[in-house]
């Protein structure tokens, strides 16, 4: 684990100035993730626990499998007109920002500019790999698995255990489940289960959050995914790449709602042999890559060479600005064969 990164600035100093009436907003990245929602509503209610009413508010709307989590409902975003009225106002009036499950500011899109310009202190608690100079306070370790972990370990440094029920737990429990892809991940250390040990102690119901996050799909989901694999998959055995695509036709004619493509790409790695795995969704504003990949091969490289992207070793995303859907898979398989002789050696490895 040569390559992980620890950025603590003075957390106990932190801990110090949250006292009751203190204004809060937490945020977390657009198209918001299991581990950024978690993470924000565990933390919202863990400070309500210590007097600090802080409202969650983030760029874009959460997927419907998210909206079990207590606190849910009340969440602000930043898309919506109504909203962002209100979280103008918020941040404009904010003691401190909390920028959970990111490191880079411009993850928060539409709301960059809004949080860059505050006058608030701003803590970052994630666990990407090399954080953006933005914040005042960093509780930072890219060797945790998922921003709920370190919101654990925060709640437990401050002193705090005795705070921690089953609904902060639950959300805490759910970050932790997806970031790791439920447990399989190589991101999946003895302190996570150990973490997870103590969310069951405290009254989490691990199957019932497994169930809320993961069967509850709509039907035309579920048909949606049946057509990506069958119809809009190649596998390139002298890659060893799984390779998916989604076209703005596919979204609209299977009513694709936010987080309808969510885990998609991690069907290719179950191919024998397949090292890694791409998906190209054709959105509105662009095309989206996402990257998966098994290890040692760092797949954040590739993303970072080739699509303006980067993220973990193992789970990276990017996009294409050059054009259309045609011409991003174009650009795939001219960068390819750049790529053969790194994807020997790993394979070799
Ligand atoms: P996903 O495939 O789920 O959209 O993204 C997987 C991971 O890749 C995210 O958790 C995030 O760390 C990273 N990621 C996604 N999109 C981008 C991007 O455009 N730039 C960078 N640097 N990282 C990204
Ligand atoms: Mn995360």
């Amino acid at each position: 684990y040569f390559w992980h990164t620890y950025f603590m600035t003075s957390i106990s100093e932190l801990k110090a100035q949250l006292i009751p009436g203190t204004k809060a907003v937490i945020t977390a990245h657009y198209n918001p993730d299991s581990d950024a929602i978690g993470s924000t509503l565990a933390f919202q209610g863990y400070l309500a626990k210590k007097g600090i009413q802080a409202t969650v508010a983030v760029p874009s709307a959460l997927s419907a499998n998210l909206k079990w989590m207590p606190g849910a409902a009340d969440i602000l975003t930043y898309d919506e007109l109504l909203h962002k009225v209100q979280i103008d106002a918020l941040v404009e009036e904010a003691d401190f920002i909390f920028c959970l499950d990111f490191s880079g500011i411009q993850r928060l899109h539409n709301m960059a500019p809004l949080v860059r310009k505050s006058r608030a202190k701003k803590v970052v608690i994630d666990h990407h790999l090399d954080p953006e100079d933005f914040g005042d306070y960093y509780y930072h370790r890219t060797i945790a698995a998922s921003t709920c972990e370190l919101i654990y370990d925060l709640i437990l440094e401050w002193g705090d255990e005795n705070l921690l029920d089953p609904s902060i737990g639950s959300c805490l429990y759910s970050g932790i489940m997806t970031d790791t892809g439920s447990f399989r991940h190589p991101n999946t250390t003895a302190h996570v289960h150990t973490v997870v040990a103590a969310l069951i102690d405290v009254g989490v119901n691990t199957n019932e959050v497994h169930r809320k996050v993961f069967d509850s799909s709509s039907i035309d989901r579920l048909k949606f995914i049946g057509h990506v694999l069958g119809q809009r998959m190649d596998y390139l055995p002298e890659y060893h790449l799984a390779f998916m695509w989604i076209t703005a036709e596919d979204l609209t004619k299977f009513n694709s709602q936010a987080g309808d493509t969510e885990g998609i790409v991690n069907y290719g790695l179950q191919i024998t042999g397949c090292v890694w795995s791409i998906l190209m969704i054709e959105r509105p504003d662009g095309v989206k890559l996402s990257f998966r990949s098994i290890e040692p091969f760092a797949v954040n490289e590739f993303a970072s060479k080739y699509f303006e992207g980067g993220g973990h070793k193992n789970a990276s995303g990017g996009r294409f600005s050059g054009g259309s859907l045609v011409e991003a898979k174009k650009k795939l398989m001219e960068v390819l064969p750049l790529y053969l002789s790194e994807i020997n050696r790993v394979k070799n490895l």
